[in-house]
């Protein structure tokens, strides 16, 4: 995994420095989607010296690299981040526990949104998250 995006970022001329590295193995580690300041601790248990600016800085470079997405939590202070090759897909967040599902489903047309913005405005992209409840907290409320 580490080796797949190393070459996607060489491939689009990213630089790859021993930051960016270190923050795409934790993020492998992770086995739910981490909050930056989750991902920051951790890194900071091996690179005590790396700030969670840095970490931020280097998320949203590899954001717009197209290697890590951002899912938004409804109702909390903080997105999660997690590693993407699959490319553009959604997600299913869990109002409950916060849990985030990939969606691997696009039911947003641009060209037919692109016709209802007419030419004041060019879509280039767009994010969206689907709210509700995993079957755990669903079970719960009952
Ligand atoms: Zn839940
Ligand atoms: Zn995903
Ligand atoms: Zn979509």
């Amino acid at each position: 995994m580490l080796k797949d995006i190393i070459e996607k970022l060489r491939s689009k001329g990213c630089k790859i420095t021993p930051q960016r590295r270190i923050i795409i193995q934790s993020l492998i580690k992770f086995t739910k989607f981490p909050t930056a300041s989750e991902l920051c601790n951790d890194i900071r248990q091996t690179n005590p010296e790396i700030s969670l600016d840095t970490v931020y800085r280097n998320l949203n470079l590899l954001i717009d690299m197209g290697v890590v997405n951002q899912i938004n939590l409804p109702g909390k202070d903080a997105n999660v981040f997690e590693l993407s090759l699959e490319g553009h897909h959604h997600h299913l967040v869990c109002l409950g526990c916060g849990a985030a599902d990939c969606l691997d489903y696009c039911p947003v047309d641009e060209k037919e949104l692109q016709k209802a913005t007419g030419l004041k405005f060019e879509i280039i992209g767009h994010s969206l998250e689907l709210y509700g409840y995993c079957e755990k907290c669903k079970a719960l409320s009952k």
